[in-house]
Protein backbone atom coordinates (compact mmCIF):
# COMPACT_ATOMS: atom_id res chain seq x y z
CA UNK A 1 0.00 0.00 0.00
CA UNK A 2 1.47 3.50 -0.78
CA UNK A 3 1.91 5.60 2.28
CA UNK A 4 1.90 9.52 2.52
CA UNK A 5 4.74 11.11 4.39
CA UNK A 6 3.59 11.17 7.45
CA UNK A 7 3.10 7.56 8.31
CA UNK A 8 5.95 6.71 5.70
CA UNK A 9 7.91 8.36 9.08
CA UNK A 10 6.20 5.76 11.06
CA UNK A 11 5.89 2.49 9.17
CA UNK A 12 8.68 3.24 6.08
CA UNK A 13 11.50 1.11 6.03
CA UNK A 14 11.42 -2.14 8.02
CA UNK A 15 8.55 -1.48 10.51
CA UNK A 16 9.28 -3.58 13.69
CA UNK A 17 11.08 -6.85 13.77
CA UNK A 18 10.41 -9.50 11.69
CA UNK A 19 11.84 -12.40 14.05
CA UNK A 20 9.81 -11.45 17.15
CA UNK A 21 7.22 -9.21 16.21
CA UNK A 22 8.58 -6.23 18.43
CA UNK A 23 6.82 -2.70 17.15
CA UNK A 24 10.22 -1.06 17.24
CA UNK A 25 12.90 -2.06 15.63
CA UNK A 26 15.72 -4.02 18.25
CA UNK A 27 19.53 -2.89 18.69
CA UNK A 28 21.35 -5.44 17.22
CA UNK A 29 24.20 -4.46 19.19
CA UNK A 30 26.65 -6.95 17.58
CA UNK A 31 29.53 -7.26 15.47
CA UNK A 32 29.61 -10.45 14.05
CA UNK A 33 26.75 -13.47 13.26
CA UNK A 34 27.09 -17.13 13.54
CA UNK A 35 27.38 -18.57 10.64
CA UNK A 36 26.03 -22.16 9.88
CA UNK A 37 28.77 -23.62 7.84
CA UNK A 38 31.42 -22.40 5.58
CA UNK A 39 29.34 -19.33 3.52
CA UNK A 40 26.14 -20.60 5.09
CA UNK A 41 25.06 -17.07 6.72
CA UNK A 42 21.86 -16.68 8.20
CA UNK A 43 20.21 -14.48 6.49
CA UNK A 44 23.09 -12.96 4.55
CA UNK A 45 24.34 -11.46 7.43
CA UNK A 46 28.31 -11.53 8.04
CA UNK A 47 29.57 -8.74 10.00
CA UNK A 48 29.06 -5.14 11.16
CA UNK A 49 30.49 -2.94 9.36
CA UNK A 50 29.05 -4.70 6.10
CA UNK A 51 25.80 -5.16 7.32
CA UNK A 52 23.75 -4.97 10.78
CA UNK A 53 19.36 -5.26 11.22
CA UNK A 54 19.32 -2.17 12.86
CA UNK A 55 21.27 0.27 10.23
CA UNK A 56 19.54 -1.65 7.64
CA UNK A 57 16.07 -0.82 8.76
CA UNK A 58 17.07 2.54 8.67
CA UNK A 59 18.94 2.73 5.48
CA UNK A 60 15.78 1.35 3.80
CA UNK A 61 13.97 4.33 5.72
CA UNK A 62 15.79 6.88 4.67
CA UNK A 63 15.80 5.39 0.95
CA UNK A 64 11.50 5.50 1.10
CA UNK A 65 11.60 8.79 2.31
CA UNK A 66 13.42 10.53 0.08
CA UNK A 67 11.69 9.00 -2.64
CA UNK A 68 15.42 6.60 -3.37
CA UNK A 69 16.06 3.07 -3.92
CA UNK A 70 19.03 2.95 -2.11
CA UNK A 71 19.72 4.00 1.62
CA UNK A 72 23.19 4.11 3.70
CA UNK A 73 23.74 5.09 7.36
CA UNK A 74 27.42 6.86 8.54
CA UNK A 75 29.16 7.79 11.92
CA UNK A 76 28.45 11.38 10.73
CA UNK A 77 27.52 13.52 8.22
CA UNK A 78 30.53 14.16 7.25
CA UNK A 79 31.72 9.95 6.84
CA UNK A 80 28.65 10.24 4.72
CA UNK A 81 30.28 13.32 2.28
CA UNK A 82 33.66 11.55 2.95
CA UNK A 83 31.95 8.22 1.05
CA UNK A 84 30.24 10.06 -1.16
CA UNK A 85 32.92 12.44 -2.65
CA UNK A 86 35.05 8.67 -2.47
CA UNK A 87 33.39 8.35 -5.73
CA UNK A 88 35.83 10.56 -7.57
CA UNK A 89 39.31 10.09 -8.35
CA UNK A 90 42.53 12.17 -9.14
CA UNK A 91 41.77 15.32 -11.93
CA UNK A 92 37.53 15.25 -11.15
CA UNK A 93 36.43 18.83 -10.41
CA UNK A 94 33.50 19.46 -8.23
CA UNK A 95 31.12 22.74 -8.34
CA UNK A 96 30.10 23.17 -5.34
CA UNK A 97 27.13 25.83 -3.85
CA UNK A 98 29.23 29.18 -2.26
CA UNK A 99 27.71 28.75 0.72
CA UNK A 100 28.08 25.01 2.50
CA UNK A 101 28.42 23.80 5.97
CA UNK A 102 32.16 24.48 7.06
CA UNK A 103 33.01 21.73 7.57
CA UNK A 104 32.33 20.62 3.83
CA UNK A 105 34.14 23.25 2.80
CA UNK A 106 36.71 21.97 4.58
CA UNK A 107 36.94 18.56 3.53
CA UNK A 108 36.85 19.61 0.07
CA UNK A 109 40.16 22.28 1.02
CA UNK A 110 42.20 20.44 2.96
CA UNK A 111 41.44 16.73 1.99
CA UNK A 112 40.46 15.87 -1.18
CA UNK A 113 42.15 18.82 -2.63
CA UNK A 114 45.61 16.90 -1.61
CA UNK A 115 44.13 14.11 -3.81
CA UNK A 116 43.93 16.14 -6.89
CA UNK A 117 39.81 16.41 -6.55
CA UNK A 118 39.34 20.15 -6.81
CA UNK A 119 36.01 22.67 -7.07
CA UNK A 120 34.97 26.20 -7.71
CA UNK A 121 32.52 27.63 -5.58
CA UNK A 122 29.65 29.42 -7.29
CA UNK A 123 26.33 31.01 -6.06
CA UNK A 124 24.36 28.03 -7.57
CA UNK A 125 21.13 30.44 -7.15
CA UNK A 126 21.95 31.30 -10.19
CA UNK A 127 21.99 28.74 -12.63
CA UNK A 128 23.89 30.65 -15.31
CA UNK A 129 27.03 30.40 -13.10
CA UNK A 130 26.52 26.68 -12.30
CA UNK A 131 26.34 26.46 -15.92
CA UNK A 132 29.57 28.60 -16.91
CA UNK A 133 31.55 26.58 -14.21
CA UNK A 134 30.89 23.47 -15.88
CA UNK A 135 33.89 21.82 -18.15
CA UNK A 136 35.14 19.05 -19.27
CA UNK A 137 36.74 17.92 -15.52
CA UNK A 138 33.81 18.41 -13.65
CA UNK A 139 31.96 15.22 -12.31
CA UNK A 140 29.45 16.79 -10.06
CA UNK A 141 27.49 19.75 -9.09
CA UNK A 142 27.34 19.94 -4.95
CA UNK A 143 24.54 21.81 -3.68
CA UNK A 144 22.99 22.73 -0.10
CA UNK A 145 19.77 24.09 -0.33
CA UNK A 146 19.04 26.31 1.56
CA UNK A 147 22.27 26.64 2.17
CA UNK A 148 23.83 27.16 5.67
CA UNK A 149 24.20 29.64 7.00
CA UNK A 150 22.60 32.23 4.26
CA UNK A 151 19.73 29.91 3.89
CA UNK A 152 20.35 30.87 -0.28
CA UNK A 153 18.02 28.29 -2.21
CA UNK A 154 19.08 27.04 -4.78
CA UNK A 155 16.44 25.73 -7.70
CA UNK A 156 17.19 21.72 -7.56
CA UNK A 157 15.30 20.89 -10.99
CA UNK A 158 17.22 23.85 -12.55
CA UNK A 159 20.17 22.68 -11.23
CA UNK A 160 19.73 19.05 -12.66
CA UNK A 161 18.63 19.69 -15.56
CA UNK A 162 21.85 21.77 -16.65
CA UNK A 163 23.92 19.71 -15.01
CA UNK A 164 22.50 16.36 -17.33
CA UNK A 165 23.11 18.51 -19.85
CA UNK A 166 26.56 17.67 -19.40
CA UNK A 167 26.40 14.32 -18.29
CA UNK A 168 27.46 15.41 -14.48
CA UNK A 169 26.35 14.44 -11.34
CA UNK A 170 24.09 15.92 -8.77
CA UNK A 171 24.37 16.10 -5.55
CA UNK A 172 22.16 17.43 -2.63
CA UNK A 173 22.93 18.10 0.73
CA UNK A 174 18.99 18.22 2.17
CA UNK A 175 19.83 18.95 6.33
CA UNK A 176 18.02 21.99 6.40
CA UNK A 177 14.85 21.22 5.05
CA UNK A 178 14.68 16.74 5.72
CA UNK A 179 12.50 14.81 3.13
CA UNK A 180 9.53 15.44 5.26
CA UNK A 181 9.25 19.18 3.41
CA UNK A 182 12.08 18.77 0.95
CA UNK A 183 13.24 15.32 -1.67
CA UNK A 184 15.87 16.48 -4.10
CA UNK A 185 16.02 12.92 -6.09
CA UNK A 186 11.97 13.79 -6.79
CA UNK A 187 13.24 16.78 -8.21
CA UNK A 188 15.88 14.98 -10.36
CA UNK A 189 19.27 14.79 -8.06
CA UNK A 190 20.71 12.08 -7.85
CA UNK A 191 22.86 11.89 -4.79
CA UNK A 192 20.99 13.42 -1.10
CA UNK A 193 23.02 13.66 1.78
CA UNK A 194 22.28 14.41 5.62
CA UNK A 195 23.33 14.99 8.80
CA UNK A 196 20.92 13.14 10.53
CA UNK A 197 22.32 14.68 13.41
CA UNK A 198 20.03 17.42 13.27
CA UNK A 199 16.31 17.31 12.50
CA UNK A 200 16.61 13.53 11.76
CA UNK A 201 17.43 12.48 15.06
CA UNK A 202 16.17 15.87 16.30
CA UNK A 203 17.25 15.50 20.22
CA UNK A 204 20.72 16.80 19.79
CA UNK A 205 21.45 13.07 21.19
CA UNK A 206 23.26 11.30 18.33
CA UNK A 207 25.58 11.89 15.82
CA UNK A 208 24.83 10.55 12.02
CA UNK A 209 24.81 10.72 8.71
CA UNK A 210 23.13 9.35 5.30
CA UNK A 211 22.70 8.87 2.00
CA UNK A 212 19.39 8.34 -0.59
CA UNK A 213 20.01 7.24 -4.36
CA UNK A 214 18.10 5.36 -7.22
CA UNK A 215 20.54 4.86 -9.66
CA UNK A 216 21.90 0.92 -9.13
CA UNK A 217 25.43 1.31 -10.20
CA UNK A 218 26.10 4.21 -8.06
CA UNK A 219 24.93 3.04 -4.94
CA UNK A 220 26.92 -0.64 -5.59
CA UNK A 221 29.93 1.36 -5.35
CA UNK A 222 28.66 3.48 -2.49
CA UNK A 223 27.87 0.77 -0.61
CA UNK A 224 31.76 -0.96 -1.60
CA UNK A 225 32.70 2.16 -0.13
CA UNK A 226 30.74 2.45 2.81
CA UNK A 227 32.43 -1.43 3.73
CA UNK A 228 35.66 -0.26 2.69
CA UNK A 229 35.75 3.12 4.34
CA UNK A 230 34.28 1.64 7.03
CA UNK A 231 32.82 5.12 8.44
CA UNK A 232 29.38 3.45 9.48
CA UNK A 233 26.51 3.95 12.01
CA UNK A 234 26.59 1.79 15.26
CA UNK A 235 23.11 0.33 16.38
CA UNK A 236 22.03 2.68 18.90
CA UNK A 237 22.84 4.95 16.92
CA UNK A 238 20.66 4.16 14.62
CA UNK A 239 17.98 3.25 16.69
CA UNK A 240 17.91 6.55 17.78
CA UNK A 241 17.75 8.17 14.35
CA UNK A 242 14.63 5.56 13.95
CA UNK A 243 13.23 7.12 17.04
CA UNK A 244 13.69 10.27 16.46
CA UNK A 245 12.60 10.15 12.50
CA UNK A 246 9.21 8.83 13.93
CA UNK A 247 8.13 12.44 15.32
CA UNK A 248 9.66 13.94 12.66
CA UNK A 249 6.52 15.56 11.05
CA UNK A 250 4.94 17.17 14.37
CA UNK A 251 8.41 18.70 15.29
CA UNK A 252 9.35 20.18 11.76
CA UNK A 253 5.79 21.51 11.44
CA UNK A 254 6.08 23.58 15.21
CA UNK A 255 9.50 24.25 13.70
CA UNK A 256 8.45 25.69 11.01
CA UNK A 257 5.66 27.56 12.54
CA UNK A 258 7.58 29.04 15.12
CA UNK A 259 10.60 29.92 12.22
CA UNK A 260 7.76 31.98 10.61
CA UNK A 261 7.02 33.72 13.41
CA UNK A 262 10.21 34.67 15.08
CA UNK A 263 11.56 35.63 11.72
CA UNK A 264 8.50 38.00 10.88
CA UNK A 265 8.97 39.32 14.10
CA UNK A 266 12.56 39.97 13.96
CA UNK A 267 12.20 41.45 10.38
CA UNK A 268 9.43 44.25 12.11
CA UNK A 269 11.03 44.54 15.63
CA UNK A 270 13.77 47.75 14.38
CA UNK A 271 16.35 45.08 15.79
CA UNK A 272 17.62 43.62 13.09
CA UNK A 273 19.32 45.04 9.34
CA UNK A 274 18.76 41.81 7.68
CA UNK A 275 16.77 38.41 8.06
CA UNK A 276 17.92 35.61 5.80
CA UNK A 277 14.86 33.54 5.92
CA UNK A 278 13.28 31.95 3.01
CA UNK A 279 9.93 31.94 4.58
CA UNK A 280 9.71 35.55 3.95
CA UNK A 281 7.80 36.83 1.11
CA UNK A 282 11.03 39.40 0.50
CA UNK A 283 13.87 36.59 0.50
CA UNK A 284 15.16 36.53 -2.49
CA UNK A 285 14.64 32.37 -2.29
CA UNK A 286 11.31 32.55 -1.68
CA UNK A 287 9.55 31.77 -4.56
CA UNK A 288 12.01 28.88 -5.61
CA UNK A 289 11.77 27.30 -1.99
CA UNK A 290 7.53 27.77 -2.65
CA UNK A 291 7.86 25.77 -5.44
CA UNK A 292 10.27 22.52 -4.64
CA UNK A 293 9.31 22.63 -0.76
CA UNK A 294 6.73 21.82 1.36
CA UNK A 295 8.45 24.42 3.81
CA UNK A 296 10.73 27.17 4.45
CA UNK A 297 12.68 24.95 7.74
CA UNK A 298 13.38 26.66 10.95
CA UNK A 299 16.92 28.10 10.33
CA UNK A 300 17.11 31.56 10.36
CA UNK A 301 20.26 33.54 10.25
CA UNK A 302 20.12 37.69 10.93
CA UNK A 303 22.54 40.89 11.31
CA UNK A 304 21.80 43.09 13.99
CA UNK A 305 21.79 47.23 13.79
CA UNK A 306 25.07 48.83 14.34
CA UNK A 307 23.68 49.60 17.65
CA UNK A 308 23.79 46.28 19.22
CA UNK A 309 27.02 43.87 19.94
CA UNK A 310 26.73 40.77 18.71
CA UNK A 311 28.71 39.17 21.16
CA UNK A 312 27.17 40.26 24.36
CA UNK A 313 23.59 39.47 23.04
CA UNK A 314 25.00 35.49 22.26
CA UNK A 315 26.14 36.24 26.56
CA UNK A 316 22.74 38.02 27.54
CA UNK A 317 20.49 34.68 26.26
CA UNK A 318 18.92 32.81 28.60
CA UNK A 319 16.68 30.24 27.19
CA UNK A 320 18.09 30.27 23.96
CA UNK A 321 21.50 28.02 24.03
CA UNK A 322 24.87 29.11 22.68
CA UNK A 323 25.88 25.82 20.78
CA UNK A 324 26.89 24.32 17.47
CA UNK A 325 24.71 22.26 16.02
CA UNK A 326 20.90 22.58 14.43
CA UNK A 327 17.71 20.65 14.26
CA UNK A 328 17.00 19.64 17.77
CA UNK A 329 14.24 20.38 19.89
CA UNK A 330 15.81 23.31 21.70
CA UNK A 331 16.76 26.36 20.07
CA UNK A 332 20.23 26.80 19.38
CA UNK A 333 22.00 29.80 18.18
CA UNK A 334 25.65 30.66 17.23
CA UNK A 335 28.39 32.61 15.48
CA UNK A 336 29.40 31.15 12.05
CA UNK A 337 32.74 32.94 11.49
CA UNK A 338 34.08 31.90 14.57
CA UNK A 339 31.77 28.37 15.17
CA UNK A 340 30.13 26.22 12.06
CA UNK A 341 32.41 27.91 9.43
CA UNK A 342 35.69 28.92 11.01
CA UNK A 343 37.17 26.58 8.50
CA UNK A 344 36.34 28.61 5.66
CA UNK A 345 39.62 31.15 5.25
CA UNK A 346 38.39 35.09 6.38
CA UNK A 347 38.38 36.20 2.55
CA UNK A 348 36.52 33.59 0.95
CA UNK A 349 33.55 33.86 3.95
CA UNK A 350 33.68 38.13 2.82
CA UNK A 351 33.52 37.03 -0.39
CA UNK A 352 30.41 34.81 -0.25
CA UNK A 353 28.80 36.94 2.15
CA UNK A 354 29.48 35.55 5.79
CA UNK A 355 30.04 38.29 8.13
CA UNK A 356 31.65 38.72 11.13
CA UNK A 357 28.20 39.87 12.74
CA UNK A 358 25.85 37.06 11.43
CA UNK A 359 24.06 35.00 13.69
CA UNK A 360 22.32 32.02 12.93
CA UNK A 361 19.57 30.85 15.06
CA UNK A 362 18.15 27.20 14.89
CA UNK A 363 14.36 27.56 16.20
CA UNK A 364 13.43 24.61 18.20
CA UNK A 365 9.89 23.48 19.12
CA UNK A 366 9.57 25.93 22.63
CA UNK A 367 7.09 28.20 22.92
CA UNK A 368 7.41 30.66 19.90
CA UNK A 369 6.74 34.07 22.31
CA UNK A 370 9.11 32.74 25.05
CA UNK A 371 11.58 32.43 22.47
CA UNK A 372 10.79 36.07 21.41
CA UNK A 373 10.73 37.41 24.71
CA UNK A 374 14.26 35.92 25.16
CA UNK A 375 15.88 37.71 21.56
CA UNK A 376 14.40 40.78 22.43
CA UNK A 377 15.71 41.14 26.14
CA UNK A 378 19.60 40.10 25.07
CA UNK A 379 19.39 42.22 22.19
CA UNK A 380 18.00 45.31 24.05
CA UNK A 381 20.80 44.56 26.83
CA UNK A 382 23.53 44.34 24.18
CA UNK A 383 22.99 47.84 23.06
CA UNK A 384 26.57 49.60 22.70
CA UNK A 385 26.85 52.45 24.87
N1 LIG B 1 25.73 19.28 6.29
C1 LIG B 1 25.21 20.34 6.93
C2 LIG B 1 24.27 21.26 6.21
C3 LIG B 1 25.54 20.58 8.26
O1 LIG B 1 25.02 21.64 8.90
C4 LIG B 1 26.44 19.70 8.92
C5 LIG B 1 26.85 19.92 10.31
O2 LIG B 1 26.57 20.93 10.91
C6 LIG B 1 26.98 18.62 8.19
C7 LIG B 1 26.60 18.43 6.89
C8 LIG B 1 27.95 17.67 8.83
O3 LIG B 1 27.28 16.77 9.64
P1 LIG B 1 27.89 16.09 10.96
O4 LIG B 1 28.16 17.19 11.93
O5 LIG B 1 26.82 15.14 11.36
O6 LIG B 1 29.15 15.41 10.53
Amino acid sequence: MSLHKNSLLIHGGIDGDETTGAVSVPVYQTSTYKQDGLGKMRGGWEYSRTGNPTRAALEKLIADLEGGKYGLAFASGLAAINTVLSLFKSGDKLVVSDNVYGGTFRILDNVFRNFNITYEIVDSSRTDLVEAAIDESVVAVYIETPANPLLTVTDIAAVSEIAHKYGKLVIVDNTFLTPYLQRPLTLGADIVIHSGTKYLGGHSDTVSGLVALNDDVLADRLYYLQNSIGGVLGPWDSFLVIRGIKTLGVRMDRHVENALKIASWLQDSGYVQKVYYPGLKNDPGYETQKKQADGPGAMISFLLNEKYDYRTFFENLELITLAESLGGVESLVCHPATMTHAAIPEDIRKKVGIADELIRLSVGIEDADDLIADLEQAIKRSEKN
